[in-house]
């Protein structure tokens, strides 16, 4: 039986989407050839990197505004080190949100001045700072649109003239921002794209070339940028699989019309988190992330109840990050709707049993 899976990345994609990924890996498209022995440069792959590519750009509606998509290796990690190898000259300003955001600045401090302009440490990140001073003349500011971990999200982006730059691993192309305020957009696939093993770089062209140290290739949006995501071989099958579920979105009406379920989905979890009365929410309620409902059980002498039940009910993935603890639901777009109906039903009976 297929499990209802809330992990927290890797994670759930379509199933069509893993049967059509599972199928080019044995031949692709009636080719005689298996998708992962082909060349990179074949011209069925730049096919599918063309295609990836420009469906990204398409979904957050950045088609003809001087924007590049590049499909990248090394992880979201990687790109904490890359942005501020691209952009950092004097001075960065990072928004620490949680986990992922210390990381980032920690990998930027090695290569420069770098300013912490808000945080929520105090607090366990369990909210996003609001009404902070930016400093000007920032080369860039570094957000988490949402924190995986902490379940928390950023609802406005920050007003600022600096180059905004973002790590959206955990909630790209699940609703609708203005995504042109962006210098720089990344994300991690495993989290709401495709497989691990391939990193979206979204990039406005003109804020790039503006550092006077020099960068190592591997790491210079601009060379992979100019080369097409080949300077060398692509994570074919992570690209070619994010492509299919790139299609998948925009056939379902794209970003627009997956924020409503998404929307639909975290209304129905935390509306079970608010009301019932075993359960509390982690995150302060106006930042709570559609995509990462983080709670916990307030009567511990149920926990292995709790968890033997969402266990025989086929929920996975719920389990707590470690520096939360209790439990968390990552409800990303290939999720349906029924599977957070049954957690929600788990609850409920708990309560009942309680
Ligand atoms: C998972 C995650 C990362 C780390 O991604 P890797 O691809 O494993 O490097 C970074 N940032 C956020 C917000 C994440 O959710």
């Amino acid at each position: 039986m297929k499990k209802h899976n809330f992990s927290a990345g890797p994670c759930i994609l379509p199933q069509e989407v893993m049967q059509k990924a599972a199928e080019a890996v044995v031949e692709l498209d009636n080719s005689g050839l298996s998708l992962i022995e082909i060349s990179h440069r074949s011209p069925a792959f730049i096919d599918i990197m063309e295609r990836a590519t420009s469906l990204a750009l398409e979904l957050l509606g950045l088609q003809d505004k001087g924007y590049k998509a590049m499909f990248l290796q090394g992880g979201a990690s990687l790109q904490f080190i890359a942005t501020a190898y691209n952009l950092l000259e004097n001075k960065a300003g990072y928004c620490n949100t949680g986990t992922w955001s210390t990381k980032a600045i920690k990998e930027a401090k090695l290569l420069g001045d770098v300013v912490e302009v808000s945080s929520s440490k105090e607090t366990n990140f369990n909210y996003i700072p609001k009404g902070y001073d930016i400093p000007k003349g920032l080369d860039y500011l570094h957000i988490t649109t949402n924190n995986t971990i902490f379940g928390t999200q950023y609802k406005a982006l920050p007003e600022t003239d600096a180059v905004l730059v973002s790590d959206s691993s955990s909630d790209i192309f699940s609703r609708e921002l203005d995504f042109s305020k962006f210098g720089i957009l990344y994300a991690g696939a495993q989290k709401n794209m495709g497989p691990a093993g391939t990193t979206l770089v979204v990039v406005k062209e003109d804020v790039l070339g503006k550092v006077s140290h020099q960068i190592p290739s591997m790491l210079d949006y601009k060379i992979h940028a100019d080369k097409e995501s080949m300077f060398n071989t692509p994570p074919v099958f992570p690209v070619y699989t994010s492509m299919l579920n790139l299609e998948w979105l925009k056939n379902k009406g794209g970003v627009a019309a997956i924020e409503k379920e998404n929307d639909a989905k975290a209304a129905l979890m935390y509306g079970e988190i608010d009301r019932n009365p075993l359960f509390d929410g982690f995150a302060a309620t106006e930042d709570r992330s559609t995509m990462n409902a983080t709670f916990t059980l307030n009567t511990p002498e149920l926990k292995d109840h709790f968890e033997a039940m969402a266990k025989e009910a086929g929920l996975n993935g719920i389990n707590g990050h470690r520096s939360v603890g209790g439990y968390r639901a990552s409800m990303y777009n290939a999720l349906p709707i029924e599977s957070v109906q049954v957690l929600v039903d788990v609850m409920k009976t708990l309560e009942q049993k309680a």
